[in-house]
């Protein structure tokens, strides 16, 4: 299951060609369930910094590490946890932004995702009675935080797939630039962090894979300081018995895989956390909901993927997007301000 989702994944790629700088430094990991590849202008010693802050930021917020903040918390039945500064400048930004988002995005919905079998692999079909049982113990409103004092209301558990690649971003940049490094890609499985341009001085150009066919792309984004991070319903799911296709995100509201058009939204951005919750919720929220939320927020530029194929992008994306020779005919539908 891993290496299908590893394909799916790894599409998003850097098209470095071009270049004729000195080579990078450049490492290939599996880290937080997906291959991350870092391609850093600047020293080995840099890269290997970074590879090594990312496992220790899996050590913490990985809710299967059994030694991790997340699992602690999972584990405390309602009692405070004490946790590290990082988990909790996380929780905290993502507590904000499931209020912002309506519970489109709510890490507390991580019961639900293990139900259905996107944890293990071992996939099933819960009954209604279950789902509802789930469902009343989701809700970010059971998450209390005082300083690094922690407290999830019993029977709650969370976990930050779909923020922690995003967050890891962040930090990295963070770690370059104290470095000096000025240019640099990375990509974390789905989440691409530019940093500044190519050595040429040229903007990085960023695939979007086709849902369709995620080993082809519908495009190309050129990027230069700035996140670009997609969700889609390619990336992990299985088809049940009645050949109904069921994906990873599921809707915190109804506790069902999400199955409302959408079959890719990316996300770009200044802020790999905010993009990474972003597409997460955009993607759950559906077009319409999706297009009023980028109208009142334009911190961000979005590219959604329907299921008839449709792409529709915002008005700041328009000139960075390259559509494929497959998708040069489709109508880009420009999202108006
Ligand atoms: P992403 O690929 O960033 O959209 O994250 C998807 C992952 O986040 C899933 O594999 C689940 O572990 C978790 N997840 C699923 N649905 C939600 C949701 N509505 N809000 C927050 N996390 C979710
Ligand atoms: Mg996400």
């Amino acid at each position: 299951m891993k290496l299908k989702r590893l394909t799916a994944f790894f599409f998003i790629i850097a098209l470095l060609c071009g270049c004729s700088a000195p080579a990078p430094a450049q490492r290939s990991f599996f880290a937080m369930d997906t291959i991350m590849t870092l391609t850093v202008y600047g020293d080995e010693n840099t890269a290997a910094l970074c590879e090594e802050y990312v496992f220790s930021l899996e050590q913490l917020l990985s809710a299967q590490l059994p030694e991790s903040d997340t699992a602690k918390l999972n584990a405390a039945q309602g009692n405070e946890v004490e946790l590290h500064g990082e988990t909790v400048e996380l929780l905290e930004a993502v507590v904000d932004f499931c209020h912002e988002a309506d519970s489109f995005y709510d890490p507390t919905v991580y019961p639900i995702v293990k139900e259905w079998g996107f944890i293990d692999g071992n996939y099933n079909i819960p009954n209604e009675a279950r789902i509802a049982e789930l469902l009343e113990k989701v809700g970010y409103e059971n998450i209390s935080l005082n300083g690094n004092a922690v407290c999830l209301s019993d029977g709650v558990q969370l976990d930050f797939g779909a923020c922690a690649k995003g967050y890891a971003a962040d930090k990295l940049t963070e770690i370059l630039k104290e470095k000096n490094v000025s240019s640099a890609l990375l990509d974390l499985g789905g989440n691409i962090q530019a940093i500044g341009c190519k050595p040429d001085g040229t903007a990085w150009k960023i695939g979007v894979a086709d849902p369709f066919s995620p080993s082809e792309s519908v495009g190309t984004l050129a990027a230069v300081d700035c996140s670009i991070v997609t969700s889609g319903n390619y990336q992990r799911s299985f088809v049940d018995e009645n050949g109904v296709r069921r994906c990873h995100i599921i809707d915190p509201h109804s506790g069902f895989p999400v199955d409302n058009g959408i079959c890719s939204v990316t996300v770009v951005g200044k802020n790999g956390t905010r993009c990474d919750m972003l597409s997460t919720a955009l993607f759950v929220m559906g077009t319409d909901k999706a297009v009023d939320f980028r109208r009142k927020n334009d911190d961000f530029e979005m590219l959604i993927i329907t299921d008839g194929g449709e792409l529709l992008i915002s008005e700041g994306l328009v000139e960075k997007f390259t559509p494929s020779k497959k998708y040069s005919d489709v109508e880009v539908i420009r999202l108006e301000e």
